[in-house]
């Protein structure tokens, strides 16, 4: 709900720049039937300065009351209706915003600019009604008036992630990129280097191992914090049966990203075997938990090593070391659960356990949007609700202070 109102927000924002960068570059008079008219009339009315007030406070009805009083002022005002066409579409009416913008492309004497911003306003109108095709043209004529016009790449870019064309989406990224100020160049590049991500997957999906090894070392090239380039040019490597490649890359992740080394546990589990190092796993994982004694994953992913190799109880202790920093994950308390079968239940180790989960709380899914506060039970690159990149944070949750006393907790 609240994610919805900041995104209004921030679009009616936006309009309202439009509009005003449009009022700026605008010509004050106009000849029009012969005489000049003063075409700060609609602007100079108290119905527009109300109305710019109520868009700042969010009240979206009452700006379209007054806002139309403006217009009805002086039907040429061109960033009134403008605005007005957007505050349809922000209210869901986009049938009417379509209406609204379409009529005031029908305009003659419109110059370049104030042509391509209403079709910038009918584009962001088709997106929002999900006419997809009809919104990649309409920004794509934006461009071609205005070349070098932010709002139409980075929507561009947006659709043609949504639509998964990978390559378009980076060639507008670059460009969004290209007329960036220094301080916003490495986010960026952090999100090309998804794209060039999501290119080499589709290269291995049509078994062009060549191409999606040299877009995945592309991508660790651009950022060289991007996980999934890792990962996946780890699993090409291992697929054309180099071994010692595919390590490497997966240790990479160890030393860039260390809390998302866990990501690579299974893979480095199987492979380090395979190049003659068995102990290479355990001494990893002891690596991590030394260097982060909150790590519960390396924990978690030691313990279910040395269970497999008959050390259950070793492997029990990691657990509940993990759940003493974690008691909200439930996979813990699933392995804590198999871990006490293999013990047949031993009823001192059964009361540590029920000693160390007082008072905790259970929580499915602990990966959340920073953005928009999207959950997510695992890890995601892109949130599928905001569609930003590299949002998702661990939800980590500090134990309850003090075990809840059951008779008082009732009211
Ligand atoms: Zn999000």
């Amino acid at each position: 709900m609240d994610e919805t109102a900041s995104v209004t927000f921030v679009s009616v924002l936006v309009a309202l720049l439009i509009g005003l960068t449009i009022g700026k570059a605008w010509e004050r008079y106009k000849l029009r039937g012969g005489r000049w008219i003063d075409r700060r009339k609609a602007r100079k009315s108290p119905h527009y300065i109300l109305g710019l007030n109520f868009l700042v406070s969010n009240q979206i009805d009452l700006a379209i009351e007054e806002l139309s009083n403006a217009a009805g002022l002086d039907a040429d005002a061109l960033e009134v209706h403008m605005i007005l066409g957007n505050l349809y579409r922000e209210k869901g009416q986009v049938a009417r915003a379509i209406q609204v913008h379409q009529a005031l492309l029908q305009r003659t004497g419109l110059s370049t600019i104030e042509h391509a911003y209403v079709l910038l306003c009918l584009g962001l109108d088709f997106k929002r009604g999900g006419f997809v095709d009809r919104a990649l043209e309409t920004f794509n004529e934006v461009l071609r008036l205005d070349f070098d016009n932010r709002y139409a790449l980075i929507n561009l870019g947006k659709l043609y992630e949504d639509q998964h064309q990978w390559s378009e989406a980076y060639t507008m990224r670059k460009r969004v990129m290209a007329l960036a100020e220094p301080e916003s160049q490495a986010s960026h590049r952090s999100i090309l280097a998804f794209l060039e991500t999501e290119i080499g997957q589709e290269a291995r999906s049509d078994a062009d191992t060549n191409e999606a090894i040299s877009r995945f070392e592309a991508a660790i090239e651009l950022d060289k914090s991007t996980v999934p380039a890792y990962l996946n040019l780890g699993d090409v490597r291992l697929a054309s049966g180099d071994a010692e490649g595919a390590i490497s890359a997966w240790e990479h992740i160890i030393s860039v990203e260390p809390n998302r080394a866990y990501l690579a546990f299974d893979r480095l589990d199987d492979s380090y075997p395979k190049v003659g190092a068995p102990k290479k796993f355990q001494e990893l994982c002891r690596r991590l938990i030394a260097s982060n004694p909150l790590d519960w994953r390396a924990r978690q992913a030691l313990a279910r090593h040395l269970t497999e190799r008959g050390a259950v109880r070793d492997a029990l202790e990691l657990l509940l070391e993990a759940l003493v920093h974690n008691p909200h994950a439930l996979s813990i308390h699933q392995s804590i659960l198999q871990t006490l079968t293999k013990l047949n239940f031993d009823s001192v180790l059964v009361q540590r356990y029920v000693e160390l989960t007082r008072g905790a709380i259970f929580y499915l899914d602990p990966h959340i949007c920073t953005n928009c506060r999207y959950r997510s039970t695992e890890l995601l690159w892109q949130c599928p609700q905001c569609h930003e990149w590299k949002t998702f944070l661990e939800e980590r949750m500090a134990p309850a202070k003090e075990p809840v006393d059951p008779h008082r907790d009732r009211e």
